[in-house]
């Protein structure tokens, strides 16, 4: 066939997230669309999927994302008249420890909160459900009706037919080989038939989608395993409508396939596959049998399922699928360049979430930008250097394993690090610090005292808690240390600075030099982009600080939203300063002791900045604190950080000066309401429901993004309300992600929670949904669900009282 010469939207890829993405843009109306596969429709990796279709995912958005796959699964053969193996025959997972049991019971107090009919079982019962399945070492069960499978190369070809009625143009054997560009937009694709304009481009490449984003400069952090299952002979007992089972403490799944069983799964330790590049002739194509790699899932499979001791095996598949450095998927539009979006890297869980996805990659493309919430899967969440391919094939090898190993809570990922770090990291370690990671930074989440080892994990309260409560304590009568040089600084300068930042930002921007400001960043929704500090450096000069996993996200947001009028250039300088921050009471007398410069509350009010001399250095001080409470935050050039960081130390002497670490500051922030991005406050959150309005300046003389939507969303109740809620039991640990019950109905889940030496009791930051939102008033009692375990909390406006 010969290709048109130009398209809106070319899709590069023609497995289920290529389909799915063509099927989604046609049904917003988006029909000049043409999908280009190198080889023929599903042979890259979906053709053989195990069709395994789950709606449960960790949060409200993403659980939403997979109901809707369900959804369209459920109704495409009705509208394209092609089969898509579609049986809704429900799911049983399975727990065979104490500990797996709490999570599923966790999982099914959120299921409830989500809408997800789900139900626990007992063991006896899950065998009825499941009888060919071993139950005597079982501790329960969970029961999902409306799970199901699919066949994968079906589905897709449902999907595309969906897209092709729609108007959609569908070209086999079409590799695409280049990406043309200009002006930093996406122009076009090259192709051995020829050249195709477009207007955007979606890399729904799936393994390839790392090699083909190079292309283009594109970062796509993804890296394929060596994935397995085996099919079995007919299996009496088994039929077509018995329901998928999963056993994650065998690492190991099933779904009936022709009157026997396809059982895969996810050992811990997985094999990358180190092709590369992938050849494009990787099509309908499988990797050897390596029963090594399979057999403990085998085994784990046979005390399970004994029937597979004796049943035929008809094959062991291997075929390899891509991973990401944080199992979840990639989605969004490529920073690197506009209107280049990317669909791939989905985990194992391709076809499970290919329905939604597309339609999310779809909306992107059609509004410009997402519609709801996707930051757990948005591409901007990986910085540039996690393209690296020794660390990518390491990760892959850890994460793989992920999808079923027990998750404890504050569980680290521990390949391909420690990678960022800061010049005191030798130092810290050395004193003992247990370092976690975010965005690749190395930061110490607290000290271990007197040699100990690091606690085991536990769903209780950890083994480090009282370390914590030391650091805590440290910071609220004395002085603490915390190295936060993670920070994401983005420095904005030009002529039309300000200009951009008071269009892009909810508060008065125009502040004097040195003053440090922060603002909430609103979309034109009135969610929350970000929120951040701005310090103002110079007229044109302005230091923007983020969240340490925003810098990608955040540097995005501001240049896309730079006009092309406009003289403001932004660069990230986040490696070129460290931060340590000096909290708690004796914070000044602290600096007083290494600085001749005049600290006090009348030289230095709160939330400005003054260039002193620290030592033998020259530092930004800021009057500002995240953990509440006096203290600075010392802006200090990498290279003298050393230096700071020993003067302060040698100072501190008798004046009870400790390191604390990342877990006392989210402690201390959550004791004092402070939000953060990524828990509290996100694209789909507004500042009136995040208690954010100290932070907005309706009345400021320049528009600013989001003003529109919140003057109108000001005149409604609020969806959703953010309240402190105080566990009233103290023995009862929460660590985040809990539903709250209010007069036993789930109104919502809490976003953080830390204990509070305080309140002496963990307390933890939430949004109650709903009519909960309207009458909770300070003191109002309620539940969280805790481990299935109702624990009585009081939920307030603002927390301590004042
Ligand atoms: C053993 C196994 C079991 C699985 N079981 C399940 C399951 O039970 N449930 C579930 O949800 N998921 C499962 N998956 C995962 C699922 O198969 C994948 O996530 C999904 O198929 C990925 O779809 P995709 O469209 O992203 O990739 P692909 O299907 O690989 O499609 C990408 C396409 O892009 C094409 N392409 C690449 N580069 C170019 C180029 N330059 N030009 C043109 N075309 C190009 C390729 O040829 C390929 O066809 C399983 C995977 C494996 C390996």
């Amino acid at each position: 066939m010969t290709l048109p010469l130009q398209a809106r939207v070319v899709i590069v890829g023609g497995g289920i997230a290529g389909c799915s993405t063509a099927y989604h843009l046609a049904k917003l109306g988006i029909t000049d669309v043409l999908l280009l596969e190198q080889g023929k429709l599903t042979s890259g990796t979906t053709w053989h999927a195990a069709g395994l279709v789950g709606q449960m995912r960790p949060n409200r958005t993403m659980t939403g994302m997979s109901r809707y796959g369900i959804e369209l699964y459920a109704t495409l053969e009705q509208e394209t008249g092609l089969a898509t193996g579609w049986k809704q025959c429900g799911s049983v997972n399975v727990a065979s420890t104490p500990e797996r049991m709490k999570v599923l019971k966790k999982q099914l107090a959120l299921a409830r909160s989500f809408g997800v009919e789900c139900q626990e079982v007992s063991p006896r019962e899950a065998g009825e459900l499941y009888p060919v399945m071993r139950t005597d070492d079982l501790q329960g069960a969970l029961w999902l009706p409306g799970d199901g499978k699919a066949n994968p190369a079906d589905l897709c070809m449902s999907l595309a037919k969906g897209a092709r009625l729609r108007g959609v143009t569908i070209v086999e054997d079409t590799e695409v080989t280049g990406v043309l560009s200009g002006n930093g937009r996406v122009r076009g694709v090259r192709t051995a038939q020829g050249d195709v304009a477009c207007e955007a481009l979606v890399n729904c490449g799936g393994q390839w989608a790392r090699q083909f984003g190079a292309l283009a400069g594109v970062n796509v952090p993804l890296y394929s395993a060596e994935h397995f299952y085996v099919v079995t002979g007919k299996i009496d007992g088994v039929h077509p409508m018995l329901p998928v089972m999963r056993d994650p403490d065998g690492f190991i799944y099933y779904k009936e396939e022709v009157g026997g069983l396809v059982m895969g799964g996810f050992e811990p330790k997985a094999k990358p596959w180190k092709m590369d590049p992938i050849p494009s002739t990787f099509q309908f194509q499988l990797l050897d049998e390596d029963w090594d790699q399979f057999e403990v899932l085998m085994t784990n499979a046979m005390h399970r399922t004994p029937c597979l001791q004796t049943a035929e095996i008809k094959m062991l598949l291997n075929g390899p699928e891509s991973f990401t450095p944080d199992g979840n998927f990639i989605l969004g539009e490529a920073p690197e360049l506009r209107n280049y979006f990317v669909c791939a890297g989905f985990n194992s869980a391709g076809i499970a979430n290919s329905g939604g996805a597309g339609r999310l990659i779809a909306e992107w493309i059609a509004g410009g930008e997402p519609s709801t919430d996707v930051w757990d899967v948005d591409i901007r969440r990986f910085g540039a250097f996690t393209g690296n391919r020794k660390a990518l094939a390491e990760r892959t090898g850890e994460t793989l394993g992920l999808h079923y190993a027990m998750r404890w809570p504050r569980q680290e990922l521990e390949t391909a690090r420690p990678l960022r770090t800061s010049p005191l990291y030798d130092m810290l370690a050395a004193k003992g610090a247990e370092f976690g990671s975010k965005n690749g930074w190395e930061r110490a989440n607290y000290f271990r005292r007197g040699g100990a080892m690091r606690p085991p994990h536990t769903l209780g309260a950890p083994g480090w808690l009282p370390w914590m409560v030391e650091e805590q304590e440290a910071t609220r009568e004395a002085v603490a240390i915390f190295d936060q040089t993670s920070f994401a600084k983005l420095l904005l300068q030009g002529r039309d600075a300000l200009a951009v930042l008071q269009r892009l930002c909810a508060n008065e921007m125009d502040a004097p030099v040195h003053k440090m400001v922060y603002t909430p960043m609103l979309n034109a929704r009135g969610g929350i982009e970000s929120d951040l500090t701005v310090t103002r450096l110079a007229a044109d000069r302005f230091l923007v600080v983020t969240g340490s996993a925003q810098a990608t996200r955040d540097a995005d947001w501001i240049t896309r939203n730079i006009r092309e009028d406009e003289h403001a250039l932004l660069t990230d300088v986040s490696a070129l300063t460290c931060v340590l921050s000096v909290m708690g009471p004796k914070s000044r007398e602290l600096l007083a002791r290494v600085s001749p410069d005049d600290l006090s509350p009348g030289a230095l009010k709160f939330s400005w900045t003054k260039e002193i001399d620290l030592g033998h250095a020259r530092v930004r001080a800021a009057r500002m604190s995240y953990v509440g409470g006096p203290g600075f935050e010392l802006y200090v050039p990498v290279e003298m950080t050393r230096h700071v960081y020993l003067a302060l130390q040698e100072a501190g002497a008798g004046l009870g000066l400790r390191d604390a670490g990342y877990y006392a500051i989210d402690a201390l922030r959550i004791e004092q309401g402070r939000r953060a991005w990524g828990a509290e406050l996100g694209p789909d959150e507004s500042p009136w429901e995040a208690g954010l309005a100290f932070s907005v300046r309706m009345d400021k003389p320049s528009e600013f993004t989001g003003r529109e939507a919140l003057l109108a969303a000001r005149a409604q109740p609020l969806r959703k309300k953010l309240v402190t809620l105080v566990l009233q039991d103290a023995r009862a640990y929460a660590w985040g992600g809990e539903s709250i019950l209010l007069d036993g109905a789930t109104a919502g889940e809490i976003s953080s929670a830390g204990f509070s030496p305080l309140a002496n009791a963990c307390v933890a930051l939430g949004y109650v949904r709903g009519a909960g939102a309207q009458s909770v008033h300070s003191g109002t009692d309620a539940a969280i669900d805790l481990w299935g375990k109702r624990v009585a909390v009081k939920l307030y406006d603002s927390w301590p009282p004042r």
